[in-house]
């Protein structure tokens, strides 16, 4: 299969931007653009060139990346004003965003056949963003992920097939309602045991040592909430968003899962209460006030 002439990579963010610099470095013509001139410069230090909009970004490029913060804004971002056309006919879109997979959908009837569409969110968070070592969740046609793949895996270091276009979406939403499950029962196992009068570090050794490890014991506890950091640099508010993706695809195929809707209300509750940009791992905070019966 070809390789991309050239890619158009919208969203330099947290993620965005060391991905971005990955393709960069493997040799790849990355175009970057962002609305902020912060995330922009900061890419062009790192030798990537930089457009003025996402047309200019688009003009040329066989390949487009979204790295933003939903489907909403990667709709906005593409067809509002018709910015989608200024790529050449067949270009491959990978949105890597977390959106929901009804919106992906969507976008790909929008875009019609000038525009290929494969969806690959991604986990792994910004420390393995930054050494390329992310999980890629592929949503497409065959043939597109087949192209599509060896430009994935200058960021990743494995891509699963998850079926057509909107399946890496509901994957990542899946997988974001047992994470951010996971952060409530290690964030309320610790308060436990600090309530008991266990010290905090022996409950999370204890538990990373036992069957009720989880990614939040082994990397988040430890790494950036007992030690009062709270710098994952993944927002409580995107991590709201996915889970409430989940709640309502599930609502939508007919499914009564309570506790996934109570986790999506939580975190929706947190958002609102501790505002969404902050860092998710702040929940750990929400849940101490929440305890007191402070809220
Ligand atoms: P971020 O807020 O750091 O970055 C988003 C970037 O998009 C910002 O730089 C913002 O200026 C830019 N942006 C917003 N609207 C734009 C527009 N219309 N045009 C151009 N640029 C625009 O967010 P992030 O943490 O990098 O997350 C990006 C996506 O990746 C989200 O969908 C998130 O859910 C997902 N994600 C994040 C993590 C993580 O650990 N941070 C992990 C996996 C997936």
């Amino acid at each position: 299969m070809p390789e991309f002439k050239r890619v158009a990579f919208i969203g330099l963010g947290q993620m965005g931007l060391p991905m971005a610099t990955h393709l960069h470095q493997r040799g790849f013509q990355v175009v970057g653009f962002d609305l902020s001139q912060e995330a922009k410069s900061a890419f062009r230090s790192l030798g990537g060139l930089i457009a003025d909009s996402v047309p200019q970004a688009l003009g040329g490029s066989d390949c487009i990346v979204t790295m933003l913060p939903n489907g909403k804004i990667v709709q906005a971002a593409l067809v509002t004003d018709g910015a989608y056309k200024s790529a050449p006919h067949g270009a491959v879109l990978l949105e890597m965003s977390s959106s929901a997979p009804t919106e992906t959908r969507e976008l790909k009837g929008l875009l019609g056949d000038h525009i290929r569409v494969v969806d690959a969110p991604v986990s792994g968070g910004v420390k393995r963003a930054v050494s390329g070592t992310l999980t890629v969740m592929a949503g497409g046609e065959a043939a597109d992920v087949e192209q599509a793949e060896p430009l994935l895996l200058a960021m990743a270091s494995k891509v699963f097939r998850c079926g057509p276009v909107g399946a890496g979406h509901a994957m990542k939403a899946i997988n974001n309602y047992v994470s951010g499950a996971g952060v409530i029962a290690a964030s309320e196992g610790v308060q436990l045991g600090l309530a008991f009068g266990l010290e905090a570090e022996t409950v999370v050794d204890v538990l990373n040592a036992s069957s009720g490890r989880n990614n939040a014991t082994e990397v988040k506890m430890k790494q950036f909430i007992l030690n009062g950091t709270f710098a994952s640099g993944f927002a409580l508010g995107l991590m709201a968003k996915d889970i409430r993706i989940a709640a309502t695809l599930s609502a939508a195929l007919g499914l009564q899962q309570d506790n996934l809707k109570l986790t999506a209300d939580l975190w929706d509750d947190a958002s609102k209460s501790i505002g969404g940009a902050a860092d998710h791992t702040r929940l750990y905070e929400y849940l101490t006030k929440h305890g007191d019966g402070e809220h």
